[in-house]
């Protein structure tokens, strides 16, 4: 599971970074949409620049890092911690908290940069983790705990747990830092926490990174629901969130499987190539190999050797000289061998060549039992090991009469490997490293020998124990694909341990598909949830507009015969006038009033008396023209403006009118009369003098005997001239 999770690392901090990035993002929302710019915005820079932060950790893995981008990404980190510090400083006001003024951090700057310089930079790291981590996210805290005894139920219990996320990540990321030289970075850090539990602490950060963030969002949507008080849109970002929520685990699920599979292809192609390393290999060794086998078995088999061997004579010791020293030549062998039954060696060439190494001869003795197979012997003339075939020779009757043996030192064979790029070793049985190009390693044990305790040549041993035939496993913290490849003999092997190299770049492509996958997704959804606001908006000015213009409706309608009202004539007038002054156009007003109206209600009923008051409105509506407007005065008084009619016409007019409404029978079975009042304008007339002058008209018409009309006369003032 460590070595899983270890292996996920890269993705781990994507994932990481990414929680940090959507937390600075709601932040900022917040921070924008309730005017808490400067806390909240504080929050946001933090979850921004942590999240860079991150990022760039991933680069350092796939790039390799370097003290100086070391150096400023735990700047980069001190910088989002103090943002981090600002959110509960900023706070503390509005909880009448005094803390220290925002000039305290360019000391504490000082400081850590001192501490770096003197102490190194793990111990600034760890410093900046406890003061600034440790003590911002624990503000924070306290920051949410205090909010919650003042919001209402839903609000406190978000604000605890978001408290509980800070009180937490306080711990994962302020306490769990770097292992450094000074209590308690010495006994609490990241790497004692790693072999503890096996879990990375970057996984516990990014979880609860993303904790924070989910809980950060409900308390601004909170608040936001506040704002906007919309139940459509408070239920559109309840279902915002169950799909921003549905959608980062499939795109990270989605991305984390993309990532997977780039990196086993990369894997797969690279154990290929290795197999194929490791058969190129056995075929250059074999090839030094196999042909001296051949030529020992030759040898053995060729009749002067049995006959030497059996006979003794100088006569076929001279022949199977011949075939000896012809065989060594022949073959590229150093050294030949005759060993007869009882282990003596009886014949060599050249003259010269060293006896044969113990093992071979003790080897040989037990070959004339059973028979003798090629073997790698350590220990030999050369400087590495030597390779022996060694073959019985049998008498006419098939009994055993010794051993032919030849010997070659594989030093050209050496110095052609040393090309080879990935570390090969060729181990003895027992795990004992004869060849290899990394020259260290020769002549160490590959493996301890199974069960054995660490002798003094295991003691640097590379492997644990002997290997399977192909494994990926992982050596001294690397990651290393490793094959064992026996030889013809059986006994000896070869194997190669080959890093994993370049894996980080192609599981990069699967995080950086993943990482566009999330912002279009992102851009997608706050699309939506840009587009539900607005349309709320527009919905409610729509709504607004509506009402507004329902009031107009009504404050210039009279609500019974849906004719303008008093008011809305009072402004016609008073336009008409400022017209007739500009451009001296004529206008009259028809003032009228039903007859004996009164006796009506009273003998046919209230409601019969408005139904002829509406019946009235819609005969005269349609007498009119329509740019004359009519409006009821009041009671059962209706008022005609007459544009661009001069007071002969207007009384021409009102007689038709009054004639009509003789003729018109009511609903109720009988017909009406009225008395009309006409005054034309004169120019310096008010309003409310045109008006007097009308009604003085009607009133006029009334007493002269009702059901007729009356013009009145100009106003008597000769300064007043009127209009012809
Ligand atoms: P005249 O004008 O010919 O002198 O007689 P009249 O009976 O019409 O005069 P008066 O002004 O005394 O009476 C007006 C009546 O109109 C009184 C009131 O009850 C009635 N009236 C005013 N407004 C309404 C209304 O909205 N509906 C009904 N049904 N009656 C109304
Ligand atoms: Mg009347
Ligand atoms: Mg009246």
């Amino acid at each position: 599971m460590t070595a899983f999770l270890q292996s996920q690392l890269d993705f781990i901090l994507f994932f990481y970074g990414l929680s940090f990035i959507l937390l600075g993002a709601v932040c900022a929302g917040v921070a924008r949409s309730h005017g808490r710019e400067a806390a909240w915005g504080a929050l946001a820079l933090f979850g921004f620049l942590h999240g860079v932060k991150e990022w760039l950790d991933i680069g350092a893995l796939m790039f390799g890092d370097g003290p100086l981008f070391d150096g400023l990404r735990t700047w980069l980190m001190i910088g989002s911690f103090m943002c981090l510090s600002e959110f509960p400083r900023r706070q503390a006001a509005e909880f009448g908290l005094k803390l220290p003024a925002i000039w305290v951090y360019p000391p504490l700057a000082l400081g850590l940069a001192y501490c770096e310089l003197r102490f190194g930079l793990n111990v600034a790291n760890d410093l900046a983790r406890y003061v600034l981590g440790t003590g911002g996210a624990w503000g924070a805290a306290l920051v949410f705990v205090l909010h919650g005894r003042r919001a209402s139920e839903v609000g406190r219990t978000l604000c605890l747990l978001t408290a509980g996320g800070f009180l937490a990540y306080g711990v994962a990321t302020g306490l769990i830092g770097r292992p450094a030289s000074f209590w308690p970075a010495q006994v609490i850090n990241q790497e004692r926490l790693l072999a503890l539990t096996g879990v990375p602490i970057q996984l516990v950060r990014g979880l609860l990174a993303s904790w924070l963030a989910l809980m950060l969002w409900a308390v601004g949507d909170q608040l936001l629901k506040s704002e906007v008080k919309s139940t459509r849109y408070t239920a559109h970002r309840r279902r915002q969130f169950a799909w921003t929520v549905l959608t980062m685990i499939g795109v990270l699920a989605s991305g984390w499987t993309l990532t997977q599979v780039l990196g086993g292809i990369h894997q797969r192609n690279f154990a290929q190539r290795a197999d194929g390393e490791i058969g190129l290999l056995t075929g250059r060794i074999a090839s030094e190999t196999t042909a001296l086998d051949q030529m020992a078995r030759s040898l053995a088999g060729a009749p002067p050797t049995p006959s030497f061997l059996g006979a003794g004579t100088a006569k076929t010791r001279a022949d199977a000289r011949t075939m000896l020293d012809l065989t060594v030549s022949a073959s590229g062998a150093g050294r030949g061998y005759l060993i007869d039954r009882s282990g003596r060696l009886v014949m060599r060439a050249p003259a010269n060549a060293a006896a044969p190494p113990g093992p071979m001869l003790s080897s040989a003795i037990r070959a004339s039992a059973s028979g003798l197979g090629p073997a790698f012997i350590l220990g030999g003339p050369g400087a590495g090991p030597d390779y022996y075939a060694g073959y019985p020779v049998r008498g006419p009757g098939g009994g055993v009469l010794g051993v032919a043996v030849l010997g070659k030192s594989l030093d050209s064979l050496r110095a052609d490997l040393r090309l080879f790029n990935a570390p090969f070793y060729l181990v003895d049985p027992a795990g004992v490293i004869a060849l290899t190009n990394r020259p260290s390693a020769s002549l160490r044990r590959l493996w301890l020998a199974e069960g054995g305790t660490p002798a003094a040549s295991g003691a640097g041993s590379l492997l644990d124990g002997p290997v399977a035939d192909a494994v990926w496993t992982t050596v001294r913290g690397s990651r290393v694909y490793l094959r064992r490849r026996y030889l013809a003999d059986g006994r000896w092997s070869v194997v190669t341990i080959t890093p994993l190299v370049r894996m980080e770049p192609r599981r990069g492509q699967g995080i950086v598909v993943t990482l566009l996958a999330t912002v279009i997704s992102l851009i997608y959804l706050s699309g939506r949830d840009r587009s539900v606001r607005d349309s709320i908006y527009r919905d409610r000015q729509m709504e607004l507009q509506r009402l507004a213009q329902d009031l107009t409706f009504k404050a210039t309608t009279d609500p019974l015969t849906g004719l303008f009202n008093r008011l809305k004539l009072d402004e016609a007038l008073a336009a008409e006038i400022a017209r007739a002054e500009r451009f001296h156009t004529p206008f009259s007003l028809i003032l009228f009033d039903i007859d004996h109206f009164k006796v009506i209600n009273d003998s046919h009923g209230h409601p019969v008396g408005d139904q002829v008051l509406v019946e009235l409105a819609q005969l005269v509506s349609s007498r009119i023209r329509v740019v004359d407007v009519l409006a009821r005065w009041g009671g059962e008084e209706f008022i005609v403006l007459a544009r661009g009619t001069t007071g002969s016409m207007a009384r021409h007019l009102a007689e038709q009118l009054r004639q009509a409404i003789g003729e018109l029978e009511f609903e109720w079975g009988g017909a009406v009369s009225c008395s009309f009042g006409v005054a034309q304008y004169a120019m310096g007339d008010s309003s409310d003098a045109l008006v007097a002058r009308a009604d003085a008209a009607l009133y006029r018409a009334k007493s002269l005997g009702r059901n007729r009309v009356e013009l009145a006369q100009p106003p008597s003032s000769g300064a007043l001239a009127a209009v012809a």
